[in-house]
């Protein structure tokens, strides 16, 4: 189907009624594989992060990481879940190159946490509750690379290579509950609930969770019932989404192509389906029915987990703050609208402007370097604002140049625009370039009187009381100080000199 044999989303919409299903996958940052002792480090030479238990050889026993364990059960309690008391590994039996195991190791029908939610926060302020199933403990597959085809599918290739480094790399696995009532906004829901989680995973320091590297990636499950009916319709599972704005659009997409293939009397067919980047299109990937059978058995090559509750109690105590009551408390701490707090945690600078208040900054001059001129560069440069090269307390030193009159506004921008050029910190920026502001009072007075000299018609009509007319001589003023000069200052010594009153 292309997209042109979709339906409008505002048509879909009028018709049927979207569930949605979310499996997002979390690679833990772990020092070790979650059953060997392997390195987790990327980018390593191919197969250099192996030994018999990841390659899955003969008489190569398993031991659980602990910090993974650990980890989960982290996640588990900031998703409001259940911490099972006993849980064991099962074998997921199926066949895949990339899986050396021919099974891999993952939690069936005991999952380390169950039962809990997630609040996300959208766009218009409104909090959206997504129910959570489970959050269970599995290790990652290898990586199969096609070559000599052109598209880097298995198809047309010539040969395959693998790479088992990933294998066996500890994943989380986070399930929701069947997603109801979101109508027209499932896929905002989709989108915030993929973004409230990364923050949380961030915020509990188990994963980098960067989306792009494939750390955190979601399947998006979706189908569409007539509205005002209960049962659910068939439903597509969009595999491996790895953006905020992919899985949006992935949803989006697939509503309208659902809709489009009930409208015209056809049927859905359960099945897994590929997101394409480039026009937000997904196609069909393998068809998977029900009698899909893994043969999971319990894993009997491990001891079950048995997390003791005064751990999980104390692993509890010790959670941070999570992110949506630290924006709620930022913002009003702050005193910014829901709108202006979106934008600040849309363009990745809460943190920055954090930090640059901690480093001493007003909350008001950090939000607005931070969200204006730099934002602004980053925007320009197609980067985010934490690859700028500049620090927040360089940030809070061009704020307190400011603060303490050494710099206005023009001066501070090309302070900042040296330390992005690598001059140096502010300080050094301002020394080589000269950028102080002339308060040199005799400096001044000497900058206007030539000024006065040289417009003597100009300065005939202030004296004669258009007052108005003193723009053009602190213009003068100015371009002869270079714009260094503090304009208000300087219309105040004009009028002084003129014997006007402002
Ligand atoms: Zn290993």
């Amino acid at each position: 189907m292309t997209v042109t044999d979709l339906v409008s989303y505002e048509d879909a919409l009028a018709s049927y009624d979207p569930v949605m299903g979310l499996e997002v996958h979390v690679e833990l940052g772990t020092k070790t594989k979650m059953f060997c002792g392997c390195a987790t480090t990327l980018g390593a030479d191919a197969n250099a992060q192996t030994c018999p238990t990841c390659l899955g050889l003969p008489g190569s026993l398993p031991v659980v990481n602990a910090i993974g364990v650990e980890s989960a059960i982290k996640i588990g309690l900031a998703l409001n879940c259940s911490i099972a008391e006993w849980c064991r590994f099962a074998r997921k039996n199926y066949f895949y190159p990339d899986m050396p195991k021919n099974f891999q190791t993952s939690q069936y029908d005991e999952p380390i946490a169950f039962d809990g939610y997630l609040d996300v926060q959208l766009e218009d302020g409104e909090v959206f509750r997504v129910q959570i199933e489970r959050a269970h403990m599995e290790e990652d597959t290898g990586k199969s690379t096609h070559v000599g085809g052109a598209t880097g599918r298995i198809h047309g290739a010539s040969h395959s290579l693998l790479d088992y480094n990933r294998a066996g790399i500890p994943l989380i696995e986070i399930v929701t509950k069947p997603i109801e009532g979101a109508g027209e906004r499932a896929p905002e829901v989709a989108k915030a609930y993929v973004a409230e989680l990364r923050e949380l995973i961030k915020a509990l320091g188990v994963s980098e969770a960067r989306m792009e590297m494939g750390q955190m990636r979601c399947d998006v499950n979706l189908s569409l019932r007539p509205n005002g009916t209960e049962t659910f319709g068939t439903r597509s599972e969009t595999k491996n989404v790895n953006s905020l704005r992919s899985v949006e659009r992935a949803a989006r997409f697939e509503i309208q192509r659902h809709a489009a293939v009930l409208s015209s009397g056809g049927t859905i067919v359960q099945e897994t389906r590929h997101f394409h980047e480039e026009d937000g299109s997904t196609t069909a990937g393998r068809i998977k029915d029900n009698a899909e059978d893994y043969r999971y058995f319990p894993e009997p090559d491990l001891v079950p987990v048995a997390p003791a509750r005064a751990w999980v109690e104390e692993l509890r105590a010790a959670l941070p703050e999570l992110p949506r009551v630290r924006r709620n408390r930022l913002r009003e701490e702050w005193g910014v609208t829901a709108h202006d707090m979106q934008s600040i945690l849309n363009a990745g600078a809460v943190d920055l402007i954090v930090a640059t208040i901690d480093a001493g900054a007003g909350s008001a001059a950090a939000r607005k370097w931070w969200m204006g001129e730099l934002a602004r560069r980053a925007n320009e440069d197609g980067v985010e604002l934490s690859a700028l090269a500049i620090t927040p307390a360089q940030v809070a030193r061009v704020a307190a140049l400011v603060d303490e009159g050494s710099l206005n506004d023009k001066l501070a921008r090309q302070t900042i625009e040296g330390v992005l050029a690598g001059e140096g910190d502010p300080d050094t920026v301002v020394e080589k370039r000269g950028l102080k502001v002339v308060s040199d009072e005799g400096a001044l007075g000497a900058a206007v009187d030539e000024a006065i000299a040289g417009n003597a018609a100009i300065a005939d009509k202030i004296r004669g009381g258009k007052v108005a007319a003193a723009g053009a001589l602190v213009g003068a003023v100015m371009k002869a100080t270079r714009g260094q000069a503090d304009a208000a200052r300087v219309r105040e010594l004009i009028l002084e000199k003129l014997g006007v009153e402002g």
